[in-house]
C-alpha cells in the first residue's frame, strides 16, 4: 500500500488526520487462564462468519503498553520534574500521557485541559476457531492466604501457540512517537495483572500502513493478511531514548503557559478548540 503520505515532523494538539496502522500479532507462548471471578484477559466471543474465537479486549493491551511506556520514561528521568502514575496522578505533560491519552480532572496537576488518546485500537481476535473449550468448576483460591475456601470459579484454558491478531493505529505519527510505540510493543511479553497463571506471550509486528483514513481491522485481517504490508524495519525508527526525550520537549511546547508549558496561555487544547 504505497502512499505519497509521509510522517509527520512535529507533535500538534489537534488531529490532522493521518493514520499509521500496525499490524500486531500475539502469540502465547504458555497456556492462558482464564478464571470468570478476575478481571477477564481473554474472552470468548461469537461471530457470524469467524465462528467463536477467543479474543483480548483492547482496554487489556493499551493498559500494559501504557504502564510500560511508563516504566521506561521513568528508567530515562522523563519528565524530570514529574512523576507520573495511573490513574489519578498523571501528569498530563509526558510521552506516556500525550500517547494514551489523560484528562485534567483525574490527573494531580488539576490542569484545565484533555489530552485525547492518539493510540488508537480494536479487538484481537485469535486466527483460529475455539475448538472444544475445556472449562471446568474448581475451588476460588483466596489471593491473600492462598487457601481454597466454598467459592467456586469456572476456569477456561486457553492453548498454548494461540495465534491472536489486532491492528493498534497511531493518530498523526511522527518518527519519534512511533519509536516509542513499536519499541513498547515488541517488549509486551505478558498481558494482564495475573502474571502468575497468565503464560508469557510474544509480539511481533507484521507491518504498517499510512493513510488518511482507517483501511485495517482486526475483523479482516484474521480471514486474509494484505499482502502489500510496508515493513516496519524500512522505516529506520530513531532510537527510543532520543525519541522519548524529543517528544518530552516537544509536549512543553504544546502545552499552555500556567500549566508548565510554554504555548499560549490558557489556551483550550482539546473540546472547546475542536469545536471552532
Ligand atoms: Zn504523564
Amino acid at each position: 500500500m504505497t502512499n505519497a503520505m509521509g510522517f509527520f515532523n512535529d507533535i500538534k494538539v489537534l488531529p490532522r488526520g493521518r493514520y499509521l496502522q500496525l499490524v500486531v500479532k500475539i502469540t502465547l507462548l504458555d497456556d492462558a487462564i482464564i478464571r470468570s471471578n478476575e478481571p477477564e484477559e481473554v474472552l470468548t466471543f461469537t461471530y457470524k462468519k469467524l465462528g467463536t474465537r477467543f479474543i483480548i479486549p483492547w482496554r487489556k493491551v493499551k493498559g500494559k503498553l501504557r504502564r510500560m511506556v511508563m516504566e521506561k520514561q521513568r528508567e530515562l528521568n522523563i519528565p524530570q520534574d514529574s512523576k507520573c502514575y495511573l490513574k489519578d496522578n498523571l501528569c498530563m505533560k509526558c510521552p506516556a500521557c500525550l500517547l494514551f491519552g489523560g484528562t485534567g480532572e483525574t490527573s494531580k496537576t488539576k490542569s484545565s485541559y484533555n489530552l485525547l488518546s492518539r493510540v488508537l485500537g480494536e479487538t484481537f481476535i485469535s486466527q483460529t476457531e475455539v475448538k472444544d473449550i475445556s472449562a471446568y468448576t474448581a475451588n476460588a483460591v483466596d489471593e491473600e492466604t492462598l487457601t481454597t475456601g466454598q467459592a467456586l470459579m469456572t476456569i477456561v484454558k486457553v492453548p498454548t501457540e494461540t495465534e491472536f491478531i489486532g491492528v493498534v493505529t497511531l493518530r498523526d505519527p511522527t518518527k519519534e512517537l512511533t519509536a516509542i510505540l513499536v519499541d513498547n510493543l515488541n517488549r509486551l511479553t505478558r498481558l494482564g495483572a495475573s502474571t502468575r497463571e497468565w503464560g508469557k506471550v510474544k509480539t511481533e509486528i507484521i507491518g504498517y500502513v499510512l493513510s488518511d483514513r482507517e483501511m485495517l481491522s482486526s475483523y479482516d485481517i484474521v480471514q486474509e493478511m494484505p499482502a502489500d504490508l510496508n515493513n516496519i524495519k524500512d522505516l529506520q525508527l530513531p532510537p527510543v531514548e532520543d525519541s522519548f526525550r524529543k517528544v518530552a520537549d516537544a509536549i512543553i511546547k504544546i502545552l499552555p503557559e500556567g500549566e508548565g508549558g510554554q504555548g499560549k496561555k490558557k489556551q483550550k487544547v482539546t473540546a472547546e478548540a475542536e469545536k471552532e
